[in-house]
């Protein structure tokens, strides 16, 4: 009897032991702490996000601090009701105002369950992540800068800034455009082109450090009116047939004229403009053009840049469009030369614009040629100024063999005129950026 009642003792033990060793109440794994924060510094603000899970029995407290040398500051301290078993915390660190002197400090981040762990005390775990505290904005001198520049048409900066800075933008309203960097001794060199809209109101110029402290300076310049045509394009139903309705999935090849118009003219029209500005905004740094850009050979203009058009279709309005390029007709089939010297980066089929050719002439800077035939290159090949890249046609939407041609600035349109004219380009671009090249053609022999 009474070894029995050992045995039965003994059992019960191991498994009360059993019990707390693996029950889920007495888990011992302590809390996941992951922090969502790409970089190693910690800018004038920083927000932080702090990402948490404990299973199964649940978060119960977390606290961040920041710590520099003995000194730290409570950042965050939260207590979880039980259930809890994934959150996020964020918080917005602001050094400079809380006193942190610029150098090194760390994030310490300690969590703890809801376990019945070290005497109900659960798990904890501290992560203790380094960072540079930086809360100084690069400095930024502008150089050289466009003064008069036309609506639709494009001006460019140069600008050095501080070491420190890794990127760089100059803001037109709500478009962007790229600025390119060079070291030069202890400071960078940067070019930027950019394009103007018609109306547009000024211009910044944003520079950014690793940090994520911005320097934003005003850009300014006189902004020069340019007449913009507008333009009454009647739609026939043998349009529709021959050009609308085979640019139509072929679902929706039995909508109704005007509901098939639209769909190309709007819809396919919005996609083929997204898709030719996401690959012309891929440009690289260097600038490959030299001199004025090449139209066409005898060829007439048939509309501008920016047209604006209001398409009729048996007396009424159904549709409008603005016309991104120029149209230049020559006869069919007519060899179309590289506007410039640069890097093929696209050649194939684009909806509306039919077979399309974009070159990189770097910078930012990108040609477009649509409604072509047969095209000679492909991607990644370099072309020389003058080279024949395809011939034209009317694939697309396009009424009659023409070339379509277009110049991009980090993936937005501007007025492909002033980049054929010599004294444009350089008084108004080459001039203002001379430094920033020269610096490419030294980089250049150097490698
Ligand atoms: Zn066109």
């Amino acid at each position: 009897m009474r070894r029995l009642m050992g045995i039965i003792a003994v059992v019960l033990l191991i498994g009360i032991v059993v019990i707390v060793l693996f029950a889920p109440p007495f888990e011992r794994r302590p809390p996941r702490i992951e922090l969502a924060h790409v970089g190693k510094f910690l800018g004038a603000s920083t927000r932080l996000t702090v990402r948490l899970a404990d299973r199964p029995a649940g978060l119960k407290r977390v606290s961040v601090l920041l710590k520099q040398g003995k000194r730290e500051w409570g950042l965050c301290s939260r207590t979880f009701p039980t259930g809890v078993y994934e959150a996020r915390v964020s918080v917005t660190v602001k050094p400079k105002a809380m006193g942190v002197k610029e150098g090194h400090a760390a994030l310490v981040i300690t969590a703890c369950d809801r376990s019945l762990w070290h005497l109900r005390k659960g798990n904890t775990r501290t992560v203790r992540f380094p960072f540079t505290v930086d809360f100084t904005p690069p400095t930024v001198q502008i150089l050289n800068s466009t003064r008069a520049i036309y609506e639709t048409g494009a001006g460019a900066v140069l600008f050095a800034t501080s070491k420190d800075a890794v990127k760089a933008r100059v803001q037109v309203g709500g478009l962007s455009f790229k600025a390119y960097p060079k070291k030069e001794g202890d400071r960078v060199l940067w070019a930027a082109l950019f394009g103007v809209p018609p109306h547009a109101i000024g211009a910044s110029l944003v520079v950014e450090d690793q940090a994520g402290n911005r320097r934003v300076l005003a850009l300014p310049f006189h902004l020069l009116h340019r007449r913009l045509v507008r333009k009454t394009i009647v739609v026939t139903d043998a349009f529709i047939q021959q050009k609308i309705r085979p640019l139509l999935p072929p679902e929706s090849r039995r909508l109704p004229p005007v509901q098939a118009f639209k769909a190309v003219n709007e819809k396919l029209r919005r996609e083929n403009e997204g898709f030719i500005s996401s690959v012309a905004s891929r440009s690289s740094g260097d600038p490959q053009w030299r001199g004025a850009f090449i139209q066409m050979r005898r060829s007439k203009v048939t509309a501008t840049f920016w047209d604006q058009r209001t398409y009729l279709y048996r007396g009424k309005v159904v549709s409008h469009s603005i016309h991104l390029g120029y149209d230049l007709a020559s006869v069919a089939h007519a060899p179309v030369p590289a506007a410039n010297s640069g890097r093929v980066i696209f050649a194939g089929f684009v909806g509306i614009y039919g077979n399309v050719i974009l070159i990189d002439h770097g910078l930012g800077l990108v040609s477009l040629y649509a409604h072509l035939s047969r095209m000679n290159v492909r991607p990644g090949e370099e072309v020389e100024k003058g080279e024949v890249i395809g011939y034209t046609d009317s694939t697309g939407l396009a009424n009659g063999d023409h070339l379509h041609f277009g110049i991009f600035l980090s993936g937005h349109p501007v007025n492909p005129l002033e980049w054929w004219d010599k004294r444009w380009l350089r008084g108004r671009i080459a001039s203002i950026i001379l430094p920033y090249i020269r610096e490419c053609h030294v980089q250049d022999h150097r490698s």
